[in-house]
């Protein structure tokens, strides 16, 4: 069986270290598949799982740079993922050059990026559309970059949720998903494509099925340690 890798976002949760040290806790240590954990920065150093991510990092490796955290940071805490390029981080004003900046300065530090892409597509979009926009994010992203070494991520905004509701916004289907997998890596030679999206354990299955699919991004899901536990065990 082909390994997948799934990544637990959990954005801005939960409100207190004790909190995230007991839903650390929980998850399983020895999942079937890879699973990795992206706690809010603030409390990366002190969760305990064998594999940490973080959500995000500056491209600087120190400085006058007020509120960042560095690449150099995360490697001290032997942080093995970073993701870059999130869609609640492009909202906020991020660009394409700065996450080819983020993303070239956590390889020169040993961390995988995980290159998000997706966002500005509609849910109307045919597969076409959805790989004019994303050739664009991809080609900025990875400029100067050998693609091997990153992760791509691919999360039509509309299908990401806000929270914890994770099962009220629609899911791309796992053929669409593997559609737009299989162009990233013939036209961008990128080893590795992950699905987000309101992915669960219902509907994890579908997409890890997928040959291209080399597994999931959850973030409402990774919150809930019994969903997140079946996701990382799925047998396929
Ligand atoms: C995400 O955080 O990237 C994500 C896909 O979230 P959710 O699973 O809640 O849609």
């Amino acid at each position: 069986m082909k390994k997948k890798l799934i990544i637990g976002n959990w954005k801005l949760n939960p409100a207190t270290l004790g909190e995230a040290k007991r839903l650390a806790a929980k998850i399983d240590p020895k999942p079937r598949h890879t699973a990795v954990l992206c706690p809010p920065a603030l409390f990366l150093s002190q969760v305990e799982y064998p594999r940490l991510g973080a959500q995000d990092c500056f491209w600087m490796s120190k400085g006058p740079y007020t509120g960042q955290v560095s690449p150099l940071q995360l490697k001290d805490l032997k942080i093995k993922y970073c993701l870059v390029g999130h869609s609640e981080k492009r909202l906020t004003g991020e660009d394409d050059g700065q996450v080819n900046e983020k993303i070239k300065a956590l390889i020169a530090y040993g961390i995988t990026p995980v290159l998000c892409v997706g966002y500005g597509t509609t849910v109307e979009q045919d597969d076409f559309a959805v790989i004019d926009i994303l050739r664009h994010q991809l080609g900025m992203g990875l400029a100067e970059v050998e693609p091997a070494k990153v992760v791509v991520a691919y999360e039509p905004v509309w299908a990401i949720s806000s929270g914890n509701p994770y099962a009220t916004k629609k899911v791309a289907t796992p053929e669409h998903a593997e559609t737009i997998a299989i162009f990233i890596k013939t036209k961008f030679n990128v080893d590795k494509v992950i699905y987000g999206g309101s992915t669960n354990a219902q509907n994890t299955k579908g997409f890890l099925e997928q040959n291209n699919i080399d597994g999931v991004l959850p973030g409402g899901a990774s919150l809930l340690p019994d969903e997140f536990n079946e996701m990382i065990n799925i047998k396929l």
